[in-house]
């Protein structure tokens, strides 16, 4: 969870009155439940090493998975990545790697529930498993804390350490550099993480997304996330927040002791890195709902060429000139507009009414080659369809595009 995100806000801003720096939404139970639950749960909130160990022995027998140790703790715990997919499909090359890990802080065992049922689902039989098997890696570690959990730590690791918020310590824990090098390994391989999601649970009757605000990040970032969390909600309605519900980085520049802005402080738009908090409440149920709903998001959201496809072709050298479609639209205030140009070229994107008044001068410059893009913001205009034009040497092109109030 991201309190700590808030906490350096109130730093950011010099607010110093101690009220204010107390965590507005804290994940895990409170202290005075904790100990409560712990007893009830018999110490590690019903999920520990030992269960991880014996699950691990029930999902090794598909097919589907590999199970590798990919380092160890501080007190030598292993830790473990399944690497699920279907190695028969013809579209490896361009299959899309989506990044899981869960229990960072041991009390937040709902975040495993939901982990475990996406797992459950992608190595079942059905038709919806076999396409995720088949367009994408997914590499998934349901236990980044396991020290923690024996250890019936609520929030830290064998050091007392909190790993969610280590990662640009001088000298991070031994759990911190073990996932960073995996990030690190598969940037580097030919399919890239795309998307890595942070799983925990939150202090609330609450589900939703940890949103980064364009602030901290960038305006095609916020809503790229904006239509994730969408595509989400879309499969699990009423049960999810909205975007607004909970945000971060309100401030630039992000702080980089995240595992998601430390994503974001080196990959920018190419991973959609996203912290996903679930019910934390003894009323706590459907991890099978919502781990179905991550799914389908995740499908959607990475089959949405107008979203993603760009993003992964950037910096990557375009071979053709290209206006995409503006993302979102219709839109209401803001919205997108990417191109591609083949080469250097002297650029003008304008944005003219239906009677054909120039209304907006987006781009008026010289530019290289690559993937480009400029926000429209039409919060001064009334409803209505606008076109953008795009001319770049000799090349042009025009789209329409909605704005609703
Ligand atoms: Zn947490």
């Amino acid at each position: 969870m991201k309190y700590f995100l808030i906490c350096a806000l109130f730093i950011a801003v010099a607010i110093v009155n101690a009220q204010e720096m107390s965590p507005r939404d804290p994940c895990g139970y409170p202290d005075t439940t904790t100990l409560e639950y712990k007893l009830a749960a018999s110490g590690n909130w019903g999920y520990g090493y030992d269960t991880l160990l014996y699950d691990l022995g029930v999902w090794k027998k598909s097919p589907f998975v590999i199970i590798d140790s990919v380092g160890a703790t501080v007190q030598n715990r292993t830790m473990f990545v399944l690497t699920v997919q279907d190695t028969t499909s013809d579209s490896l090359n361009i299959r899309r790697r989506i990044w899981i890990h869960a229990r960072t802080h041991p009390n937040e065992v709902q975040g495993t529930w939901v982990t475990n049922e996406m797992i459950k689902m992608l190595l079942d039989t059905n038709a919806l498993a076999k396409r995720l098997r088949q367009r994408y890696i997914f590499n998934i570690m349901p236990m980044y804390n396991p020290d923690g959990v024996e250890l019936r730590k609520d929030r830290q690791n064998a050091n007392g350490v909190d790993i969610e918020s280590n990662w640009n310590a001088l000298s991070p824990e031994k759990e911190v550099l073990v996932l960073r090098s995996q990030f690190q390994k598969y940037m580097a391989k030919p399919n890239p993480m795309r998307m890595m999601l942070n799983v925990h649970s939150a202090v609330a009757c609450k589900r939703y997304f940890v949103y980064h605000t364009p602030a901290g990040t960038s305006a095609p970032f916020s809503l790229l996330e904006q239509r994730f969390i969408n595509y989400v909600r879309a499969n699990f309605p009423n049960a999810i927040e909205p975007h607004t519900y909970f945000v971060s980085w309100p401030s630039a520049p992000p702080p980089t002791q995240y595992p998601e802005s430390w994503c974001w402080s080196n990959y920018k738009e190419k991973i959609m890195a996203m912290t996903y908090e679930d019910y934390n409440c003894p009323t706590a149920s459907k991890f099978d709902s919502t781990a179905l709903a991550i799914l389908k998001g995740i499908d959607a959201y990475m089959q949405d060429t107008t979203a993603v496809t760009s993003v992964i072709a950037s910096k990557s050298t375009p071979s053709y000139f290209m206006l995409e479609q503006n993302f979102p639209n219709p839109f209401n205030p803001s919205t997108i507009i990417r191109y591609q140009l083949l080469k250097q070229s002297y650029v003008a994107l304008k944005v003219y009414d239906v009677l054909g008044r120039e209304i907006a001068v987006l781009v008026n410059e010289e530019q290289s080659s690559g993937s480009h893009s400029a926000v429209f913001n039409a919060a001064s205009l009334g409803s209505g369809v606008y076109f953008y034009r795009l001319t770049a040497g000799s090349n042009a092109e025009t789209k329409k595009m909605q704005f609703i109030r």
